[in-house]
């Protein structure tokens, strides 16, 4: 646990509220995390002392916020043990950043791009939209009664056709953890490009993308205390500097005439236009405040919390707890003749924030049968009540509904 949760849960203002008359118990952090102060703070502070629009003027302002968002850049470049910050494109999330990844690879026809079971629709549609533009063709590496990807099925997909892994960290439906590291040392032995999810890595586990060998990792800012619309493709440098521009503006270029255009250099090659600044400061905050605790506190507290919880509901009759059991972030569940939505509202009403529907996967709810689930997912400010609330409201909403 880290080493003193009440001071933590006091730099978060919004976990006073009070919902129905009761404490807000957020179990919706897999959605998206609440903000400290210090993320607060650095965004105010950004428009009350410093904003201009960045890279191109030469007064003041226009040099201290270039600076500050250069600054941000190499903070989220350390925190990702990047090679070189110039490989940390802003987005404005892991949507934006798969999309922008799925615009740039060359795919011919034939080509084969393998996801897997467990994907999020942000790292599915992207890359039938890049099928249906080349021809190339969409594999899924199926998963087991416990969420967990098959092996044996991922290496017999795997071939020299194999153009791109486009894979999940960490499933946020169920939790699963992919053994992503194993898996993108299998995809180069066929030559692939290797794209990880890590939407909800980010939050939860230590990420150092020279380790994890992989060629891109995208993930959101407001997954991991920062605000919405900012987010991050991590690129290999070597790569960013051959493939080519996606969306076209101001930033991304070198020079322009009328006859052609050559492009600037990664990462402003893919950044064009005006950048949310204060959102790539903030989040550059919430990486700091990441690391003020440590990922690795951060993981064992939710883990325990994650742990408590699955025990805490299986006791409830009816109950169906989907994912492994060492899963990370997120708890699914469902209890037998009640629609996750119903269950999801009457706990609502007991002042427990949950989500409940097909969390964006809709292929792998149909694969379980399913229309969705309810899901608890959890971060550094959840306690050992908060759980102990979730598990009696569901408890009470069972003898309610049932
Ligand atoms: N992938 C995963 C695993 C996610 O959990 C999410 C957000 N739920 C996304 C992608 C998409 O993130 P965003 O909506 O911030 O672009």
């Amino acid at each position: 646990m880290p080493a003193d949760l009440s001071a933590i849960r006091r730099e978060f203002p919004i976990l006073e509220t009070r919902i129905h008359g009761r404490p807000l118990v957020y179990l919706d952090n897999a959605a998206t995390t609440q903000k400290p102060t210090a993320v607060l703070d650095a965004s105010r502070h950004y428009y009350e002392a410093v904003n201009a629009n960045i890279h191109r003027g030469t007064h003041h302002l226009a040099r201290a916020a270039t600076e500050a968002h250069e600054k941000a850049r190499g903070i989220v470049a350390r925190h990702l043990h990047a090679g070189d910050p110039a490989e940390v494109i802003f987005t404005s999330g892991t949507t934006d950043s798969i999309n922008l990844v799925a615009n740039i690879l060359p795919l011919s026809p034939g080509d084969e791009i393998l996801i897997s079971a467990l994907e999020h629709h942000s790292n599915i549609v992207p890359w039938q939209m890049a099928c249906e533009r080349s021809g190339a063709v969409l594999r899924v590496i199926p998963c087991d009664e416990q969420g967990i990807l098959d092996p044996v099925e991922f290496g017999n997909l795997l071939s020299p056709k194999t153009r791109v892994l486009a894979l999940t960290w960490l499933s946020n439906s169920f939790g699963t953890i992919n053994p992503v590291a194993a898996m993108i040392a299998a995809a180069k032995q066929v030559g692939a490009f290797t794209v990880i999810d890590a939407a909800q890595a980010i939050p939860h586990l230590e990420i150092d993308v020279q380790s994890l060998g992989a060629d891109f990792l995208a993930f959101s800012g407001h997954k991991v205390y920062a605000p919405t619309g900012i987010g991050v493709l991590w690129g290999r440098l070597e790569l960013l500097r051959t493939l080519p521009p996606w969306r076209g503006g101001g930033e991304m270029i070198k020079e322009v005439r009328f006859e052609g255009t050559t492009y600037n250099e990664p990462p402003f090659r893919y950044e064009a236009g005006t950048p949310n600044i204060e959102g790539a400061i903030a989040l550059a905050a919430a990486l700091e405040f990441v690391n003020r605790i440590g990922i690795t506190e951060i993981h064992t507290h939710e883990a325990a919390l994650i742990r408590q919880a699955a025990a805490a509901l299986s006791t409830i009759p009816g109950i169906r707890l989907y994912g492994p059991e060492d899963r990370a972030g997120a708890l699914s569940f469902n209890l037998t003749g009640i629609h996750h939505y119903d269950l999801g509202t009457l706990i609502d009403q007991m002042g427990v924030a949950v989500r409940t529907g097909h969390h964006c996967c809709q292929p792998l709810m149909a694969r379980f049968g399913i229309t969705g689930t309810v899901r608890a997912s959890f971060a550094v400010y959840n306690t050992a009540e908060e759980v102990d609330a979730l598990a009696t409201a569901v408890e009470k909403a069972a003898a309610m509904l049932g």
